[in-house]
Parts: structure tokens; C-alpha cells; sequence
């Protein structure tokens, strides 16, 4: 493979979105440094994802926590790792030492999980509870309604802190369609943060992908999560 192809290619790619990016902010009347590119490598190799941190994108996710760890081992360490797919309670202890912020928190055993392994290590973990505002049964997340009876469980926590919330919408050929379910991840985050207080701030919107990133940042996303438009048909 030719890797200085790849390169080139790949900051074609993040120049094109990064102008999309901030296209979207000025129509969501958003400033463009409150919305974080999180680079999605999971259908790369280590090789290829290390070209993200050359080009100066710090921020990456994994959707595999034994992915996370493989690709951590061959990248700088000043890399900050977002893990965004689902984590078994048994992996906890594998990606605790490693990641910036878990994005894919989805039930109250696993935050129980990690509550108690961020104690033992005296590590403060930054968490968003993922929402499947979709209501699709394959997703995981919290079901909407779930979210207020778990602000007077989350005070309790200490070393695990809640920084906002996650979704994916379902996928829609016009992303349009993706804006119901934003705003509402928006106005569901805006009542649980009023019911809570420091460490948990929640003031992060994990939403938007390749099809519908911009729509998520006109209603409010502090993440977006980029896989498919980055690296597709790179050399
Ligand atoms: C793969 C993945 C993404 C990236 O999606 P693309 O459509 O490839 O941009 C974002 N979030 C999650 C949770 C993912 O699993």
C-alpha cells in the first residue's frame, strides 16, 4: 500500500468535511470550536489510523474495546480514544487505563461496573449514557423515559461522571429526517442536566455520522462520530 497516497487522500478528506463542519455551525449559529471531530478507525487498519494523529486529529473512536487496545499500542499516546460501540462489563478493566470518554454507556449494571473500577483505580472516567431514541430493537442505549429516574442514581456516583448524551438515529436516505431525533437528544439532555450537578455536567451531544453529521450539528451535537465519508476508497 502506498501510505503517502493514502495521506494526501486522507487530508483531502478531512479538509472536505472540516468545511462542512463548519458550514453546519454557521447555520446552527454554533461557534465551529464547540463541535470535536471524533475520526471513526474501526474499518481500518492501525497503520492507516496513525495517518489521523500525523494530520492532527487527536480525537479517534473504536467501536471494539480489543480494537481500542491494539490500535492505542501502535499510536502516540497523546491520542484521546473515544470508545463508541458496546462495552461487556468483563472489557472495563482493558479499556479504563486507555480511553478520554466512553460514548456507548447503555445500562445502569454496566455504570455500576464501572463506578466500582474507577474507585479501585482512583481514575476518574468521563461517560455519555447512550439513548436509542430510535427505539429500534437491535440498538443499545436507554429508552427515553428511562432517563429521569437515573439522575437521583447518578448523583450518587463519584468517580464516574456523566458528561452528556449519546445517539445513533436510524439511518434515512434524506437526513432531514435524522432532526426529530436530535433535538429531542438535545431537549432530553437539557432536563437531566438540571437535575444534576458537578461532577456531571452533561454538557456534550454525541450525535451525527457520515449521512447526517450536519443536520446533528444545526441542532446542537458537541461529537460527531466519522468513519465512511473519511476513509472510502482510499488508496
Ligand atoms: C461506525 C460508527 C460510526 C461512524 O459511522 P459512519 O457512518 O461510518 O460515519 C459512528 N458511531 C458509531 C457508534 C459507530 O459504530
Amino acid at each position: 500500500m502506498n501510505q503517502s497516497a493514502s495521506r494526501s487522500a486522507l487530508q483531502a478528506r478531512l479538509a472536505e468535511v472540516n468545511e462542512r463542519i463548519a458550514a453546519a455551525c454557521q447555520r446552527g449559529g454554533r461557534r465551529r470550536e464547540a463541535v470535536t471531530l471524533v475520526a471513526v478507525t474501526k474499518t481500518v487498519t492501525a497503520e492507516m489510523a496513525s495517518l489521523l494523529p500525523e494530520l492532527g486529529v487527536w480525537d479517534i473512536g473504536e467501536s471494539r474495546p480489543q480494537e481500542l487496545v491494539r490500535k492505542a499500542a501502535a499510536l502516540p499516546a497523546t491520542v484521546r480514544w473515544h470508545l463508541i460501540g458496546h462495552l461487556q462489563r468483563n472489557k472495563i478493566r482493558l479499556v479504563l487505563p486507555l480511553v478520554h470518554m466512553i460514548h456507548s454507556v447503555d445500562s445502569w449494571r454496566l455504570l455500576t461496573a464501572l463506578e466500582e473500577q474507577a474507585t479501585a483505580r482512583r481514575q476518574a472516567v468521563s461517560v455519555l449514557l447512550e439513548v436509542n431514541a430510535s427505539r429500534e430493537a437491535a440498538k443499545h442505549g436507554f429508552a427515553p423515559e428511562e432517563l429521569p429516574e437515573l439522575a437521583p442514581r447518578l448523583r450518587e456516583l463519584r468517580f464516574v461522571q456523566a458528561r452528556g448524551l449519546m445517539t445513533m438515529a436510524a439511518f434515512a436516505e434524506d437526513p432531514e429526517r435524522c432532526r426529530p431525533t436530535f433535538a429531542a437528544l438535545r431537549q432530553w439532555r437539557d432536563r437531566l442536566r438540571s437535575e444534576l450537578t458537578a461532577p456531571h455536567q452533561l454538557e456534550h451531544l454525541s450525535m451525527g455520522m457520515s449521512n447526517d453529521f450536519e443536520i446533528a450539528i444545526e441542532e446542537g451535537a458537541t461529537m460527531v462520530r466519522i468513519g465512511t465519508i473519511l476513509w472510502e476508497g482510499l488508496p
